[in-house]
């Protein structure tokens, strides 16, 4: 469920009419509910109530402040993969002890960054990551804990650009060479091993990988722990899917996942930690963009957007699908037109749907890209100097602009010009 409803005729944000935001910011913009973030965070730290846990939301998935800050007043985690996400987290007031830094190319400068501001665990990726995190432990005098992210092998059965779980993927050590891993871990100086870390992939649709996945953590604890390492730390992390269009089937719902957790490691006696991004991100945000023309070609209609591939880029990516509504509500029973909904960009991957069918459209109308809050405002670029896509969030009736379009000058002034021209 999300907080983007039809009311009187108009798609709301909450209690915000969607045209009234498009007539202050300007079109295309990206709108971020705060009832809907609220909510899917909280689905998750109820779906791990059985036990001690922590949600840490994957900010890479959508890492506005003002988004962070929400999630964080909620008692969220973070989880970071960069020197910058890091940085984010710490300015949206998030304490060092409740980030968690996963990724498989951390660099000795961000480490050393999280290191001085603190950090609640590094999720290690590899062995020559793990000699050069107890060097820069070392030398900075403090004892890091870590986990080491083991690759299960399982088909996550989601779309290859996001599986991150089977063995030809470049993440995580192969969990057959675990043991040998743990055992060098415990004996390097500044590290401190506390825990398993595993992330399969992204928009999972079924349980059933997970539940491959968690059962051969549960027996690597077992082992490790007969091994004499102290496991007291799962981190699970993220992937769950979200439904992209009203009609598929429905992903598993995140008490299920919490239910499968506790059925699969939950005797182990460990604190879990999950890190879901898309779940919590992903339906609560929407693209709204504006039409410009609509072009009869041969044989197909196009409806020519205002937003375009470097504000969304999903579609052209992962070849995703967004449903694309008006944000009048549509006459029940007007016959649907079918468009091919593209933006201005000279690529012919700028196309978000073909022949989409959809009510009749006109030159000026509004339309709301669903499910567009996770990898969606974070993936844009200015392609085309096109200004970075603008965030809005609304909260109750109340609606605050959170990060502004740029100007041209401000792009074109962000160049230098060397001293010989
Ligand atoms: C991307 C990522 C996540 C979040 O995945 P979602 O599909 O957005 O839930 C969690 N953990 C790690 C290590 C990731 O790389």
């Amino acid at each position: 469920m999300d907080h983007f409803l039809y009311r009187d005729g108009v798609l709301h944000a909450e209690d915000v009419p969607v045209a009234e935001i498009a007539a202050s910011v300007g079109t295309p913009f990206y709108l971020y509910s705060t009832a809907t973030l609220v909510r899917h965070y909280r689905l998750f730290d109820e779906a791990l109530s059985w036990g001690p846990h922590l949600v840490c939301y994957a900010m890479k998935a959508a890492s506005n402040q003002a988004i962070l800050k929400t999630l964080a007043a909620e008692g969220a985690g973070m989880d970071v993969v960069s020197g910058g996400e890091y940085a984010r987290a710490r300015a949206a007031g998030v304490p060092g002890d409740r980030i968690v830094f996963s990724g498989v190319g951390k660099t000795e400068d961000e480490v050393r960054l999280a290191l001085e501001g603190g950090i609640r665990q590094v999720n290690v990726e590899s062995e020559p990551e793990m000699r050069m995190l107890s060097e820069v432990a070392v030398s900075m005098g403090v004892e890091v804990p870590i986990t080491v992210r083991v690759n299960p092998d399982v088909d996550a059965q989601t779309h290859a650009k996001i599986a991150t779980g089977k063995s030809e993927n470049k993440f995580g050590i192969p969990i057959a060479k675990a043991r040998a891993v743990y055992a060098e871990a415990a004996a390097l100086p500044g590290l401190r091993v506390i825990g398993i870390d595993v992330h399969i992939g992204s928009q999972l649709t079924q349980l059933a990988p997970y539940g491959q996945a968690y059962a051969k953590v549960a027996e690597l604890t077992r082992q490790l722990r007969a091994d004499g390492h102290e496991i007291t730390r799962l981190d699970l992390g993220g992937g769950l899917g979200i439904p992209y269009t009203r009609s598929n089937e429905a992903p598993p719902l995140p008490t299920e996942y919490g239910q499968l957790v506790q059925e699969t490691v939950g005797d182990l006696g460990c604190e879990i930690e999950i890190e879901p991004g898309r779940l919590i991100a992903g339906n609560a945000g929407i693209l709204v963009s504006r039409v410009i023309y609509v072009k009869e070609g041969e044989g197909r209609n196009f409806l020519i957007l205002d937003g375009a591939m470097n504000d969304l880029i999903r579609p052209a990516m992962y070849e995703a699908h967004h449903d694309i509504v008006p944000v009048i509500e549509p006459v029940p029973g007007v016959e649907q037109v079918a468009y091919d909904v593209v933006g201005p960009v000279c690529e012919s991957g700028d196309t978000f749907a073909k022949g989409r069918l959809m009510p009749p459209l006109a030159a000026g109308d509004l339309v709301a890209f669903r499910s567009a809050g996770a990898y969606g405002a974070v993936m844009a670029s200015e392609y085309n100097t096109r200004p970075l896509v603008p965030e809005v969030m609304v909260k109750d009736d109340q609606f605050s602009v959170i990060r502004e379009r740029p100007t041209f000058d401000e792009i074109i002034n962000r160049d230098t010009i060397p001293e010989w021209l």
